[in-house]
């Protein structure tokens, strides 16, 4: 990097901060961005600086919306009696795209985690369970990754629910051990959530 200008290995370094860029990836993307009409750079920037700034988490399930509430759970034709709780805004993505559910989301916005310093009160769980004491929810369907911190964050949830009278039900049933949701296919995610079952 100590060959190239300032500026340049300033934009090496900062795309080289984003997931799944390594710093070959971020040097072949800046040279890019250098070669293309400046156009290019502005357009590419002025997306991310309005995506940053317009874009805000669902005051109902917290998933990303750039309105008050999402789109999905504005949708009058979704069905409100059933909420599947996903750990990230990513996990409601690969959900809809398995085009097998129609029901509503929670996103928790992670997984707890000792190890991390995540506890239930750094996750979405208050906001959760104020929508189920709402009523009208026949049943949540846990669909956190199959791991141990997945597993144990849908059994802390599972705990919680069920006194509330609503069935509880887990789609890992299916998907590898270990597996996370945002990597598994279609057909996998789509058998998985049909083949979910009351849980623990
Ligand atoms: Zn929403």
């Amino acid at each position: 990097m100590k060959h190239l200008p300032g500026p340049v290995a300033r934009l090496v370094e900062e795309l080289a901060k984003l997931p799944g860029i390594g710093p070959k990836t971020a040097q072949r993307l800046a040279f890019h961005l250098l070669n293309s009409p400046p156009e290019v750079a502005r357009e590419l920037a002025g997306a991310i600086l309005r995506a940053r700034e317009v874009v805000r988490y669902c005051s109902v399930c917290a998933n990303l919306s750039d309105r008050e509430v999402c789109s999905i759970c504005a949708d009058p034709q979704r069905d409100r009696e059933v909420i599947c709780v996903v750990q990230e805004p990513k996990d409601v993505l690969a959900m809809e795209k398995s085009r097998g559910y129609n029901g509503l989301y929670h996103v928790l916005q992670g997984v707890i985690s000792p190890l991390a310093g995540i506890g239930p009160e750094k996750l979405t769980i208050k906001q959760l369970l104020a929508r189920l004491s709402g009523g009208g929810v026949r049943e949540v369907i846990l669909a956190t990754d199959s791991d141990v911190e997945g597993d144990a964050t849908a059994l802390y949830l599972a705990r919680l629910i069920k006194p509330l009278g609503i069935k509880v039900t887990r789609i890992a049933h299916g998907l590898p051990v270990g597996a996370h949701l945002e990597y598994a296919d279609e057909m996998t995610l789509a058998k998985a959530l049909e083949g979910r079952r009351e849980w623990p």
